[in-house]
């Protein structure tokens, strides 16, 4: 079997429900047992916030970690420490008008969405909706106030309820893009996750793997929902199952 990089989400796809722990080992483990993997994980969450989901599911890290949906790269060293990506940082940053941002977050949002509590974000805005407002009447609110304060960005909506403002065309599946050319990382690239601000990632995979229950059809494009592969059972165990079926990994022990 060849090596492959894989590319996944945490909420909603890697981070194991209640009862899950047991499938997400025997996934790391035929992980681990495959050097030729290249693991990262491509998370909506800031550097800190996926540290501690890390610390707290004892997770095995992994080689890179994308945060803030796709705004930064780190990479983890030999020692185990994380650096992050200063050429990655340097286009995006270039790519957010971070004194338009301010105008926004100061004076300028409309009254249905506010920050996301205790979240500090990287060259982005973490916005959420306010209780009772329509999702997509939301989103076309926050776009006309980006225009009127001169931001010129992406919004992407998930769960009918987080808005993040994110520079044009950066996302998850560029940033996997960048870090696959730029580190020369094997192929396929194998892509789980299972809200919208996944779709970037999704779509810039060979494989993408939605998770079971994630993104219904009317959230991503048909194209996407037809080669993408679906995982009858959810979390770690799906994955691994995803991968069993795309003849990535060996059957896991509980598939004999
Ligand atoms: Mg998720």
């Amino acid at each position: 079997m060849a090596g492959f990089h894989l590319v996944t989400d945490l909420d909603g796809t890697w981070l194991p429900a209640p009862g899950q722990r047991g499938q997400l080992r025997d996934l790391e483990n035929a992980l681990l047992a495959r050097p030729d993997v290249v693991l990262t994980f491509a998370t909506g969450r800031t550097f800190t916030s996926a540290l501690e989901a890390m610390d707290r599911w004892s997770l095995r890290p992994p080689h890179h970690l994308i945060t803030d949906v796709g705004t930064a790269i780190f990479h983890r060293t030999p020692e185990g420490v994380w650096d992050e990506d200063q050429t990655w940082a340097s286009r995006v940053t270039a790519a957010w008008d971070h004194l338009a941002a301010e105008r926004l977050l100061k004076a300028g949002l409309p009254d249905s969405v506010c920050p996301q509590p205790g979240v500090v974000p990287i060259r982005r805005l973490a916005l959420q909706a306010l209780i009772g407002r329509g999702d997509a009447a939301t989103g076309r609110e926050l776009e006309r106030a980006c225009t009127a304060t001169g931001l010129s960005a992406d919004i992407l909506a998930s769960h009918n309820l987080y808005f993040d403002v994110l520079p044009s065309g950066i996302h998850k599946g560029s940033a996997m893009t960048f870090l696959q050319a730029s580190l020369e990382l094997p192929r396929p690239v194998v892509g789980c996750g299972d809200s919208a601000n996944d779709l970037g990632l999704l779509e810039a995979s060979d494989y993408p793997v939605v998770m079971l229950g994630g993104l219904g059809d009317q959230e991503a494009p048909a194209e996407l929902i037809r080669r993408a592969h679906r995982t009858d059972v959810p979390g770690p165990r799906g994955i691994h199952r995803a991968l069993v079926a795309l003849g990535l990994l060996e059957e896991g022990p509980h598939d004999h």
